[in-house]
């Protein structure tokens, strides 16, 4: 069975690929499958977002599709801005904004714990489904620091490192974070139902 991954993202492509190839004959990205698509995410959970665009995109295929969505949720803005990270600032992926938003929103306020969801599903074209979510936890720092990793990860302090997610090895931080940590649950599930 083929699996065709929901993103073109590379860093997700080559870690999704390396942690699955092993239980699928193929895996490839929708480019390299030839598919063209984008999901209306208008699910309430990152779970909802996940599993709307494995379905589609297994019922596109006939393949085995595997989707991911993921989002900063912080504490004292009640979990904003969740499933809006991408475009919390109006433009879908604007980071600069995005961080300056959250800098702003955060002004004057004490509380700044955070965490990062990450939820997955892998659909088989039957429709059969696995799932998975995961988190990192942390806190929204007052100025960025860091190169490394993307969108809010230079705000994003790992306590007990005393380190932004953006300086920490990528290694690392596959290591420790909500998409990792997630994609290895999925990888049990999928091993448990092999035996
Ligand atoms: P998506 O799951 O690729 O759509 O990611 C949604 C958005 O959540 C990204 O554009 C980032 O703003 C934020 N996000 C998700 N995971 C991370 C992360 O590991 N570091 C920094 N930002 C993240």
């Amino acid at each position: 069975m083929k699996l065709i991954i929901a993103s073109n993202n590379a860093h997700k492509l080559t870690e999704m690929k390396a942690i699955l190839a092993p239980f699928f004959d193929d895996v490839q990205s929708m480019r390299e499958a030839g598919i063209e698509h984008e999901t209306v995410e208008d699910g309430t959970t990152f779970m909802e977002n996940a599993v709307k665009k494995a379905r589609e995109l297994a019922e596109l295929s006939g393949c085995c599709a595997i989707a991911d969505d993921s989002g900063l949720c912080v504490d004292a803005l009640d979990g904003a801005p969740g499933i809006y990270s991408a475009r919390f600032s109006g433009v879908h992926g604007d980071d600069k904004a995005n961080n300056r938003l959250l800098l702003e929103k955060l002004e004057g306020v004490e509380d700044r714990g955070a965490h990062y969801t990450c939820a997955i599903a892998l659909v088989w074209p039957d429709g059969k489904m696995l799932t998975a979510e995961d988190y990192l936890y942390g806190e929204i720092a007052h100025d960025e620091r860091g190169t490394n990793g993307f969108g809010y990860d230079p705000l994003f302090i790992l306590p007990e490192r005393g380190l932004r997610t953006a300086e920490i090895s990528a290694e690392e931080k596959n290591r420790i974070s909500h998409r990792g940590k997630a994609l290895r649950r999925l990888v049990e599930k999928l091993e448990a139902e092999q035996q």
